[in-house]
């Protein structure tokens, strides 16, 4: 077997596509050389002996040795240097590189080969004794922390020491007699820790070296970025072994890191930083202020170190060639590493650059504009997840965070405001034009005025499917759920953090984005929906096949989801629209009626207010489909549930607290979400079924009339496990459409469905199909029925189940393709058995997760509905799925 890939002088054995084999780092190493490019020779050892070595008990593959020791004589034969050799000694950087960047993996070592004899040639040959002490001390430092596990403070530990006696301030101040002094500090270290001298044979030090990189891929921080970034054990990592260059030798060597183009905000201009005299990570590690690369950058930064372009006009030059041809090469915005020494110009590294939602948008139109991609290209290349960024307002990168305490970033974006405790103070100080945020321990249906009103929500309690989460992310609104560490006290009006003490009125930030909660107001950039974000959404709707519709029930969210794009309306809850106002005095009404004429009358009040809202989601749907749920809640809901909430309802309503208590008593239930609710109470009480049906069919002949657009209502049954159940309310709302159109003299097409959100329902699809005009997956509630998991009370032990790799991700937030997936696709074809061509949407949360969504175009649903801020996302990862 072949475990060691060559690289280096214009050819390679490796290419780009050798990423699983070599991983990201060899495989562009070696396409970097074969595209000509100035790479410091080397060789790659492969995932596959990696994988070799786990698999026999950390035994190398036994041609291994031989293998490496070609591979060594081959670089050296391209150096003119050989490894071990005291006199021109070959000196080695060894560096991991699994198949996806792995910020858990082991740190590089540079410097490797040197000891207490090749320290002397180097520096003779070199004639700069300081650099040669300075390489050998990094070495050293390196190498113990990565390698023998001894932490790299005890040697800072030992070099401020040292810098304090001397009074130096920069490692740069330090000369070569001082470095060999520490040196000596470094190794006596070791010695006093390990009890073993400091390695000087350099077989020894790389098989160290190789070792140390294939163990990382086991470490607890590696097995941990791997489950959070489902990266599987068995891709293994390579380890790149190459011959050092020197940005350390002196004024005329340099290290740097550069992208091709800005990353932040995408413009199409070389970006970076690099320092004089110095080497690897010294860049990044902040020990000096590193500069800019080019003019432009160093004026924006406000620096007056010059820039590469001014201190190094030719190699700037040539860097920026090389940049460019990378990135033609890639087809994308490249993130590089790059050493000068004694100018001349080294590549050690380049990949795809990670970047900002805003850059990512940038970057794909304008490259699809310079013909370096293709518009599908271009709507592959964002992230739709990450759209969420750009929807909301967000913290400016720029601001300072004074963050008074951390929850769960449970509702994208930032809001600040006035803290207030109440929905009614929310409310109230809102339409007085202030700005607020709504503070509670939790959030219920009773809330939903509050959360309206309110510029964000933030609760001391409740997971990220809490009620104020799906609430909030349904709204659009900045939601931080769950901050355990503040103490919300309602009647002293305080909110307690970091020992501070807020009261109403203080101002806060949320940062639904991060899960910060930040004291006083902080700088927003504001979204942007024009010029590069109009542009990709045209190319992805140009490329979709499932439609999108948004679950809305207020006029401003579907007012939203229309400027969002969204086509129709996939799940309009009418519930929502009985908490409002007068409605929720009516509809308690309702449920103290004791017998059916008592509820037509109190029902009778509430027709027109629901014909109100539905004519107004009509006209703002112009013509766009329109799927309206009928009641799905169980009617204690809508009741007051302590004593003082009693009295006062009582009161309101004129009737006798313990009438209202006895009958809040007998709609009690111990399990709600599988109790009197969703199309079980149409037939209990199907004169609530025939007044929201007569409210439909009268809305959709007036908003047809006032709009010219045809409407063609789709009232959907909830809740429907037997076919019987929805026979039975379909005639009743069949009859209703009868009377309304012999009524008004006016025909009109409608269509009656149910949701499929019980497994029953969707084993037995096919005979449901007969009777309904489509199917909706509700897969909130599929979910919760076909798992047995309550979705409110399962945010504590499903977190647990993935902590311990029970499930890898929470099938609320994602599809369970496997279970409930399979009950999906199970229905759709049972459907389509039955009715040809029967119209099939999701209406779940899911309906806006980019996997679930690719699921949906697998099983050739017609359409996917989801929240408003959801409406993007679902267009562009709709067309990921088709494309
Ligand atoms: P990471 O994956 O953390 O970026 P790298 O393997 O890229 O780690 O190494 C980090 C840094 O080490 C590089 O950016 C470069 O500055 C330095 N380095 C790596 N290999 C060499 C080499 N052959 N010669 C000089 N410097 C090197
Ligand atoms: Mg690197
Ligand atoms: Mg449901």
């Amino acid at each position: 077997t072949k475990w060691v890939y060559t690289f280096g002088d214009g050819a390679a054995e490796g290419r780009a596509d050798d990423k699983a084999l070599l991983g990201g780092k060899g495989a562009n190493l070696a396409e970097m050389c074969a595209l000509g490019l100035p790479v410091p020779p080397g060789f790659t050892i492969t995932t596959d002996a990696c994988n070799h070595f786990y698999a026999n008990g950390r035994q190398y593959p036994v041609e291994l040795d031989e293998q490496v020791r070609r591979a060594l004589d081959h670089v050296g034969t391209l150096t003119g240097r050989t490894f071990g050799d005291k006199s021109n000694a070959l000196l080695l950087s060894v560096r991991s590189g699994a198949r996806a960047s792995m910020p858990g993996m082991m740190d590089t070592v540079l410097n490797l080969g040197l000891n207490d004899e090749t320290v002397e040639t180097l520096a003779a040959e070199s004639g700069d004794e300081r650099f040669a002490w300075d390489s050998y001390r990094r070495f050293i430092t390196m190498y113990s922390d990565v390698v023998m596990g001894l932490d790299h403070e005890v040697f800072e530990e030992i070099l401020d020491m040292e810098k304090g006696r001397l009074g130096a301030e920069l490692d740069t101040e330090i000369s070569a007699d001082q470095w060999k002094h520490i040196v000596e500090l470094y190794k006596a270290r070791v010695m006093e820790e390990l009890e073993q001298p400091f390695p000087q044979d350099p077989g020894e030090q790389l098989w160290g070296a190789i070792g140390a990189v294939f163990s990382s891929w086991m470490n607890h921080r590696a097995i941990t970025y791997r489950r959070l970034h489902d990266i599987p054990e068995a891709w293994g990592t390579a380890v790149n072994v190459q011959a050092m260059v020197f940005g350390n030798m002196g004024e005329t060597s340099a290290t740097g890191v550069a992208f091709s183009r800005n990353p932040s905000t995408g413009e199409n201009s070389l970006y970076g930083e690099f320092l004089v005299n110095a080497q690897g990570e010294d860049v990044v590690a902040g020990i000096r202020t590193p500069q800019a690369i080019t003019e432009a950058g160093r004026i924006a930064g406000g620096s007056d170190k010059p820039s590469l372009e001014k201190l190094m006009p030719d190699l700037f030059a040539e860097f920026s060639s090389f940049a460019s041809r990378l990135e033609a090469h890639y087809r994308d915005m490249q993130d590089m590493e790059f050493t000068i020494e004694r100018g001349k110009l080294w590549m050690l590294q380049t990949r795809n650059g990670k970047r900002t939602a805003k850059a990512a948008m940038k970057i794909a139109v304008d490259m699809a504009g310079e013909g370096l991609v293709t518009k599908e290209e271009a709507v592959q290349r964002i992230e739709p997840a990450s759209l969420d960024q750009l929807l909301h307002p967000t913290i400016d990168p720029k601001a300072k965070r004074d963050v008074i305490a951390m929850g769960l970033p449970a509702s994208p974006g930032a809001a600040t405001g006035e803290i207030v405790f109440t929905s009614e103070e929310a409310e109230e100080m809102s339409s007085a034009g202030r700005r607020v945020i709504l503070v509670r321990i939790e959030t219920s249906p009773e809330d939903i005025h509050g959360m309206h009103a309110a510029q964000g929500i933030l609760t001391s309690r409740g997971g990220m499917t809490s009620h104020a989460a799906v609430v909030a992310r349904g709204m659009g609104k900045p939601c931080v759920s769950g901050a355990g560490s503040i103490r919300i006290d309602y009647r002293n009006e305080v909110l307690l953090a970091m020992g501070q003490t807020f009261r109403k009125g203080d101002i806060v930030t949320i940062d639904g984005s991060s899960g910060q909660v930040l004291k006083g107001a902080v700088p927003m950039l504001q979204p942007e929906l024009s010029g590069d974000f109009a542009a990709i959404m045209e190319w992805a709707d140009a490329g979709r096949r499932m439609k999108v519709r948004t679950n809305a029930e207020t006029p401003a969210d579907a007012r939203m989801a229309r400027s969002f794009g969204a086509e129709g309306i996939g799940l309009c809850r009418t519930e929502h629209m009985f908490f409002e106002g007068d409605r929720i005095v009516a509809m308690r009404e309702m449920i103290l009626a004791d017998t059916e004429a008592g509820r037509r009358a109190a029902l009778a009040k509430l027709l027109p207010m629901q014909k109100a809202d539905f004519v107004e989601l009509f006209e703002i749907m112009a013509g766009l489909p329109v799927t309206i749920r009928l009641l799905d809640p169980p009617l204690h809901e809508f009741l007051p549930k302590t004593e003082e909430e009693i009295a006062e309802v009582a009161r309101s309503l004129n009737v006798n607290p313990d009438l209202l208590r006895r009958r809040t008593e007998a709609l009690h239930e111990f399990n709600p979400m599988l109790g009197h609710r969703g199309c079980r109470l149409a037939i209990s009480y199907p004169e609530i079924a025939e007044m929201q049906a007569r409210a439909i069919f009268e809305a959709a002949i007036e908003a047809g009339k006032a709009t010219g657009a045809q409407v063609v209502p789709e009232v959907m049954v909830p809740l429907v496990g037997l076919m019987k159940e929805l026979e039975f309310v379909k005639a009743r709302i069949d009859a209703v459409a009868g009377e309304v159109m012999k009524e008004s003299g006016t025909r009109f097409d409608y269509l009656v469905g149910t949701m499929i959100e019980l497994p029953r329902a969707a084993i037995r699809a096919h005979v449901i199909a007969e009777v309904a005009e489509f199917f909706s997956f509700g897969t909130n509630d599929l979910t919760q029925t076909t798992f047995g998991i309550s979705r409110d009370d399962s945010a504590g032990f499903l977190e647990t189940y993935q902590h311990k790799g029970i499930i890898e991700q929470d099938p609320f937030v994602s599809l369970d393709v496997e279970g409930v997936g399979e009950l999906v696709r199970i229905a759709a074809e049972k459907g389509r058995g039955t009715r040809e061509g029967i119209k099939l949407g999701i209406c779940g949360e899911h309906g806006g997760d980019p996997a679930s969504i690719r699921f949906c175009e697998e099983t050739g649903l017609d359409y996917v509905s989801c929240s408003p801020f959801r409406v993007p996302i679902a267009r562009l990862a709709a067309a990921q799925a088709a494309i």
